[in-house]
């Protein structure tokens, strides 16, 4: 048996991240993954986007704490800046004025375009397609990789373990500590973080420990040619008001598409639907002058959220030492940083108004989602 301080299952960018943040604070922590590689699901399945409009308040809250970070994250952290600007370009065809028009009321930052002002900084959007739209300027892209491998290094550097192939399959309480046994070995601590993505109602069902409803959601994404003619590189993310497609440049002229599906689902290694890829295709050229013969690459990942699409992150209501990293939903990476410090707060027993997260510490404490 294993023992240690800390005990976090799954090594996504949740559980990456605050297990980091917890052996930076001078725990002994042992990050366990029951893939071969870190970041093999959902976090290596992102379009990689910071958008502060983006999601329930919690999670506007944790993205704008996480700007800091991205923008300079410590010493060593990385070898080149893991952010790239990118604004946001939403377009309203017709039908979708009155979302429009909340979008602009609501949004920090947003301003107004006139669909000749959208064409002329995106030219191949189709005539007539947007009858209004609105801009993001102040978004970026951010490079997943370089951030999660970035936190495996913290983890490492302040002496946490990282244990692959190591699916907690058996989770008991005994004598003050969690025991979980994988098949890379058995491991004992008093505090346990549930950090599984689509998998986090498993474990806690495995520890004995109530459920939060939590609901993975499969996104679908492939990759193609941008236009001919064009260059993708200098355009922003495009998608329409109501969410029902997106368009994100990639490196070498290359446009990521996605339907912006949410098909509820059980956790697998979920791979797209035919059906779901065709209708990005479909959606995006009806927006754009985007000639596709042939798809590159396809993938989908599952977003996994709670019943209220906050995040849960603080411990289980009436479990001792059992913590929640949960529900990141379409949020997971440009909320991890601040996301990463609260949970190791509460963990800590430290109070998160001392890192002004009071509110999002309230929004997303798991206990609203016990009856
Ligand atoms: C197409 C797409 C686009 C997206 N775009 C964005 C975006 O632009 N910006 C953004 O912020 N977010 C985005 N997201 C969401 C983001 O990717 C997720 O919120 C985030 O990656 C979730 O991270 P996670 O660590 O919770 O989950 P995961 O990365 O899935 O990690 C959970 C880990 O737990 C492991 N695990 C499960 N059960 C066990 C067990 N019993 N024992 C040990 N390990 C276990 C799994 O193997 C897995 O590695 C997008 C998602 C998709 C699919």
């Amino acid at each position: 048996m294993h023992r240690t301080d800390i005990i976090v299952i799954g090594a996504g960018i949740a559980g990456a991240s605050v297990a980091a943040e917890l052996a930076a604070a001078g725990r002994s922590v042992v990050l366990l993954e029951a893939e071969s590689t870190p970041g093999y699901h959902t976090t290596g399945r992102s379009a990689a986007l910071w958008i502060l409009n983006y999601g329930p308040r919690d999670a506007r809250i944790l993205t704008g704490a996480s700007r800091g970070f991205f923008e300079t994250p410590p010493a060593g952290f990385v070898d080149h800046p893991l952010t790239h600007r990118r604004a946001v370009l939403n377009l309203a065809p017709a039908g979708q004025e009155a979302k429009l028009a909340a979008m602009l009321a609501e949004g920090e930052g947003m301003r107004p375009l006139s669909e000749a002002e959208a064409r002329a900084l995106l030219p191949a959007i189709r005539p007539g397609y947007a009858v209004g739209a609105a801009i993001e300027e102040d978004a970026f892209d951010i490079d997943v990789a370089a951030l999660h491998q970035g936190y495996l290094r913290m983890l490492r550097a302040a002496h946490g373990q990282v244990v692959t192939d190591a699916r907690a399959d058996a989770i008991g309480r005994r004598g003050g500590a969690w025991e979980v046994a994988t098949p890379a070995g058995a491991f004992a601590a008093p505090v346990l973080v549930d950090a599984a993505g689509a998998w986090g109602d498993v474990v806690a069902r495995l520890a004995g420990v109530a459920p939060i409803g939590l609901t993975p959601m499969r996104r679908t994404a492939l990759l193609v040619d941008g236009p001919p003619g064009h260059d993708p590189a200098t355009w922003p993310l495009v998608g329409d008001v109501a969410h029902s497609w997106y368009a994100r440049p990639e490196a070498r002229r290359k446009l990521m598409l996605s339907p912006a599906d949410e098909t509820p689902m059980e956790p697998h290694d979920v791979q797209p639907d035919e059906l779901d890829l065709a209708l990005a295709i479909d959606r995006a050229q009806a927006a754009l002058d985007l000639p596709v013969s042939r798809i590159e690459h396809r993938w989908a990942g599952l977003r996994t959220f709670t019943p209220d699409r906050s995040l849960a992150i603080g411990p289980a209501r009436g479990e001792d030492g059992f913590f929640w990293m949960a529900g990141q939903g379409g949020y997971g990476i440009q909320t991890a940083p601040a996301a990463a410090k609260l949970c190791a707060a509460l963990v800590l027993g430290r109070d998160p108004a001392a890192l002004g997260l009071a509110e999002a510490a309230r929004l997303a404490d798991p206990g609203r989602l016990i009856a």
